[in-house]
């Protein structure tokens, strides 16, 4: 068992030197001892895969992923944890962390500089307060990586991986669908964690799509449609995309028409080739 679960271990490395936990920053360590050694071996980590972490906090996983990868990248934001960091990872030669705003830095980049042409995954216990931005920030930029492994909100897990077409679809779940296959592997309670957080969490893993299962007459286009079809998801599809397009409601009826889409259907009801239908027709007429 790895003493980074040793929740008196932790906070005594944490105490020493004048940590305390930031709510804003999203920091709840995971000090379950089963959680991470089954997230990292569930990334795909290996001899022959390198991994991106993003938010390593006290090294809990980080450690277990260095165990199994023969280098791990690691993003911390807060300044405050680095001398912590190199205390709990001391006796590890293949992490480097990197000090920067994971939303910000080019990631694309950082794997390039540390991976070459390898095999790359990401793993990370996210700070929930930008999953969805950064989950979308990876898949947009459309990272050299075969899968994304990372710990959400059990609501978001559920969201995300919701197939498009079902009722607890939403924007996200289309967009993500768009990129890859999402599973969710298992729930994580409150108690996993310190301090722990009001809601219970889940790991998902995001697999990454050699290509999209639909063909989109304009990627932009596309999204903006999604993200305008979900913007008031108890209206009609018809007044969402009015509304989200700002488009007069005939042109948006014209559209739904040559898709082949009544007009009263809601967002939650579209398939991804509905989507990519209407993405079509709007390409037309716009
Ligand atoms: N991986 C650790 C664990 O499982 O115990 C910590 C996870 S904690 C939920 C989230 C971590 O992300 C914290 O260490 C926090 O400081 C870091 N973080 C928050 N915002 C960040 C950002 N924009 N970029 C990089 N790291 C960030």
């Amino acid at each position: 068992m790895s003493r980074l679960t040793d929740i008196n271990y932790v906070k005594g490395v944490l105490g020493r030197h004048g940590f305390t936990f930031s709510k804003a920053l999203g920091q709840n360590f995971l000090v379950n001892p089963s959680v991470c050694p089954r997230m990292a071996q569930l990334s795909g980590a290996d001899a022959d895969t390198g991994v991106i972490e993003i938010g390593p906090g006290a090294g809990v996983l980080t450690a277990e992923l260095a165990r199994l990868s023969h280098k791990v990248v690691a993003v911390e934001l807060d300044k405050r944890l680095l001398p912590v960091l190199e205390e709990t990872l001391s006796e590890f030669d293949n992490v480097s962390i990197v000090n920067a705003d994971a939303m910000k830095l080019d990631m694309i980049k950082l794997i390039k500089d540390h991976f070459g042409s390898g095999e790359v995954v990401v793993c990370a216990n996210l700070p929930y307060y930008i999953t969805s931005p950064l989950l979308m920030k990876l898949l947009e930029e459309r990272l050299p990586v075969s899968s994304i492994t990372v710990m959400v909100q059990k609501e978001a897990a559920e969201r995300i991986c919701a197939c498009p077409g079902t009722r607890a679809s939403g924007a996200i779940s289309a967009a993500v669908h768009y990129y890859c296959e999402p599973e969710v592997l298992f729930k994580v309670s409150p108690g996993s964690f310190i301090p722990p957080p009001k809601v219970d969490s889940a790991v998902i893993k995001l697999n990454i799509l050699k290509e999209p299962p639909v063909k989109a007459a304009d990627e932009k286009l596309f999204f903006r449609i999604i993200k305008a079809a979900f913007m008031q998801r108890r209206k009609t599809l018809a007044n969402s995309l009015s509304a989200g397009l700002s488009l007069p409601k005939q042109t948006v009826s014209a559209i739904l028409s040559a898709a082949g889409i009544k007009p009263a259907a809601r967002a939650e009801e579209m398939s991804m080739q509905q989507f990519a239908d209407i993405t079509q027709a709007a390409f037309q007429v716009l």
